[in-house]
């Protein structure tokens, strides 16, 4: 129920408790009223009543006056005191006379009796000698109260009253006069039972009246309906209506109660009103229940729309709690999800995937198959990533995640280790021919060239394997030894897979030795540049010098820059290596200057070049201080340095070129010898890979390939230098092709300052 309703219910009752209250008012107050006016008139009537009654006594009295009076009169009691005065003796003619007194007197009475009209009960003749000389009741003994002869001669007429004998007595005294002289007492006793009958005409049983003659005597009780009440009367009760009335010519009041109006009637009565009144109380205790109902219902529906808004509250709140809960849940799953997945690609962390290694080996266990493990890298991804910018990097990594799961079974395991490296696992793996067949899969996976808008990237990947349980029976083993691995694919050229082998074991703790060690020969100055001529081969006179770094460590003896360079790119020591190689062949070339205006190639590392306004900087710097022309200088780079390289490099290139510096492009063959580098970037030079020149005299493949290569240098407007020339007929092949410039111990390996500068000195005597 609504609001609404609600209040008017409760209108609705309290507009019914203020009508009732009304109508009792109104009840009660008419019921006042007319009580009052009824008992006004009922009052009257009572007065009429008792008014009547006391005339009707008066009357009654004054007729039994008379009647006394006539008597009192008679001629038989005047013939008898007549006789007796006379002298007649009593047994001559008084006794007779005296008879007929004694008869008038007894006729008196009994006649009267029979009419029912005023009557006597007894009337004595009294001589004034106080004796009695007739009687109606001679039988009797005359009371004598009250009766005093000598007073009551004197009056002609007088009611006695008394209470002497136990009930009230009246009685009239009248005088007789015998020649004008009282001679005697008439004593008339009233009879009580006409006296009550008049007083009681108008009562009946239920009139609920009390009537009593009072004198100063005594009283007559004449009649009680209201001792039904009142047993033990009299007893005066205040709610009773009293008349009282003097009762004419006689001593007597007329004493009346009457039952009250409302004992009289009931409709008018205070227990009418009283009932009514009762009646009320169940109504208004109904009303008040209803009230208290209406009151408790709206409690309860309080209650209840609290209750239900407590429920929706709490529903509220639960599903607040649920949604709290299930973000939590999930947020907690992406946490965990986070925790074991990488952020970029959606594949799984190392940690995670090394737990998945950890299953993979258990399951293999059971089924005795193998587990194949990948270390795969992705080749010059960190050129990429520098050059193109980190957004484009990720797309790279995102696009290898799917190839690579593309290349897995759904057992399978493709993992992100880091960077652009990825491990994949292998479940129930047969041998290791079946490894092979997987690992291929994995290479051609990346034969097609990733698509960034308008430029497809070629991107090769590097793969390192090993199995379990041969190369490994853990996890981190496992993984350690398909690391291995790869670094082996990486030196051998990348693009390609290896076998771990147990030898590698030894290569990783030589690296870490080397790398050790390469830090102190920094910091000791062990390190030392080589030069090695470049040989004119039309004239076969040195035109320049290649500075190659060397370092002959007490520990290690001789290590290979091959080695120790490309551990400095991972370690970040190349920066040091390259700034001494720069500087310490800058100065020699500019002193050698004087002996003859020779141009010094200096190796720099791809990673050189992350910084290119730095390096740019740096040589600019070095020649300045050495006071080296810059077209003395030759800055080599490998191919490598150019794929997917941006504005930045171009820049650079182009600011070395601008300074008059000489640009090679290095190990050209090995790489990717995309020809639209060359174009894009100005090289001047070009150095053939030794790996073409080595074979050239019996591998007509490398020969038809180094002739390619010259005839697109020279195409391109680029001088040609075949590297690794040791014999004669490889010379002479490469002048046959008109390639002008060489190296290679032919003519001189790397040497030191000190020779090299004999070879100089040499020279130029011959030239002399
Ligand atoms: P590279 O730039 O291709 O240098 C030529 C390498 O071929 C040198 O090896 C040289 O000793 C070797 N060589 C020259 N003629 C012959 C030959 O007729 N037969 C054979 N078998 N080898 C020949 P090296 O000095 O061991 O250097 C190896 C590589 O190390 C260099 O290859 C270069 O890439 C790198 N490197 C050396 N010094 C530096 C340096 O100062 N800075 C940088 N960034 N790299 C350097
Ligand atoms: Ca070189
Ligand atoms: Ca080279």
């Amino acid at each position: 129920m609504n609001n609404h309703s609600l209040f008017a219910n409760k209108n609705t009752i309290l507009g019914a408790s203020v009508l009732l209250g009304a109508y009792l008012i109104l009840i009660l107050t008419v019921t006042n009223l007319g009580q009052s006016k009824l008992e006004l008139a009922n009052q009257n009537e009572l007065h009429l009543k008792v008014d009547h009654y006391a005339e009707l006594l008066g009357n009654y009295f004054s007729r039994a006056r008379r009647s006394l009076d006539l008597v009192s009169k008679d001629r038989t009691i005047n013939t008898y005191f007549a006789n007796k005065s006379s002298g007649m003796s009593m047994t001559y003619g008084l006794s007779s006379s005296l008879f007929n007194v004694q008869k008038l007197l007894k006729q008196e009475t009994k006649h009267k009796q029979d009419t029912n009209d005023h009557v006597f009960s007894r009337i004595t003749l009294l001589g004034l000698d106080n004796k009695v000389i007739a009687d109606s009741a001679s039988e009797l003994k005359l009371n004598r109260a009250n009766i005093n002869v000598e007073e009551l001669k004197l009056q002609q007429q007088r009611m006695l009253v008394d209470n002497t004998e136990g009930q009230l007595s009246i009685r009239l005294a009248a005088t007789i006069f015998f020649q004008k002289k009282p001679i005697a007492l008439l004593i008339a006793e009233l009879d009580n039972k006409p006296i009550i009958q008049q007083l009681t005409a108008q009562e009946y049983e239920g009139s609920g009246s009390r009537i009593e003659l009072v004198s100063e005597y005594g009283n007559l009780f004449i009649w009680d309906s209201l001792n039904a009440s009142y047993p033990h009367y009299p007893q005066i009760e205040s709610a009773h209506f009293l008349v009282q009335k003097k009762i004419k010519n006689a001593p007597f009041i007329l004493d009346t109660r009457f039952e009250s109006v409302n004992g009289n009637d009931l409709f008018t009565s205070k227990w009418f009103v009283l009932v009514i009144s009762l009646l009320a109380i169940p109504v208004f205790f109904g009303l008040y229940y209803l009230i208290h109902i209406e009151r408790k219902n709206t409690l309860l529906k309080t209650q209840i729309a609290h209750s239900k808004k407590q429920r929706e509250d709490l529903s509220k709140h639960n599903l607040e709690l649920e949604n709290e809960v299930s973000k939590r849940k999930a947020s907690e799953k992406k946490i965990a999800f986070q925790a074991t997945h990488d952020a970029l690609t959606g594949l799984p962390n190392r940690s995670y995937s090394l737990e998945r290694l950890s299953d993979a080996i258990e399951h293999s266990k059971k089924s005795h198959h193998k587990v194949l493990v990948m270390y795969v890298d992705l080749d010059n991804f960190k050129q990429i990533n520098d050059t193109m910018g980190h957004a484009v990097g990720d797309i790279i990594l995102q696009q290898t995640s799917k190839r690579l799961l593309k290349t897995v079974d759904k057992a399978d395991t493709v993992a992100r280790l880091s960077g652009d490296e990825f491990m994949l696992i292998f479940h129930d793996v047969r041998d290791s021919e079946h490894a092979t067949e997987l690992a291929e899969k994995v290479l051609n996976a990346f034969e097609k060239p990733f698509n960034m808008g308008d430029y497809p990237f070629y991107t090769s990947t590097s793969v390192g394997v090993a199995l379990y349980p041969e190369h490994g029976e853990d996890p981190d083993t496992l993984l350690k030894s398909a690391d291995m691995a790869l670094y082996r694919v990486k030196d051998a050229g990348r693009n390609n897979f290896i076998f771990y082998e147990p030898k590698m074991s030894d290569e990783v703790s030589r690296k870490v030795m080397v790398t050790h060690r390469l830090r102190e020969a920094i910091k000791e100055n062990l390190l030392e540049m080589y030069y090695q001529p470049l040989i004119d081969l039309n004239t076969q006179k040195i035109v320049g010098a290649e500075a190659l770094m060397r370092w002959i460590d007490p520990e290690l003896g001789f290590v290979s820059p091959d080695e120790f360079i490309s551990l400095a790119e991972k370690n970040g020591l190349i920066g040091e290596l390259g700034s001494f190689a720069l500087n310490k062949a800058a100065n020699q070339a500019s002193l050698w200057q004087q002996i003859m205006p020779l141009q010094i190639a200096i190796n720099f590392s791809s990673i050189q070049f992350r910084d290119c306004e730095g390096l740019l900087n740096e040589i600019q710097q070095v020649l300045l201080k050495t006071g080296l022309p810059p077209e003395k200088l030759d800055v080599e780079v490998t191919e490598s340095l150019l794929i997917n390289q941006g504005h930045e490099l171009s820049t650079m290139l182009q600011s070395l070129r601008g300074m008059g510096i000489e640009l090679s492009i290095d190990d050209f063959g090995t790489g990717y010898s995309a020809l639209s580098y060359l174009q894009k970037y100005s090289f001047t030079k070009l150095k053939i890979d030794r790996a073409f020149i080595m074979n050239l005299t019996e591998n007509s493949a490398d020969q038809l390939l180094v002739k390619a290569i010259v005839a697109m240098a020279k195409a391109l407007d680029l001088k040609v230098v075949a590297e690794g020339i040791e014999e004669k007929e490889q010379m002479e092949f490469l002048v046959g092709l008109n390639c002008e410039y060489g190296q290679g111990y032919l003519f001189s390996k790397p040497v030191t300052t000190g020779e090299f500068e004999k070879l100089l000195l040499k020279q130029v005597a011959t030239e002399q």
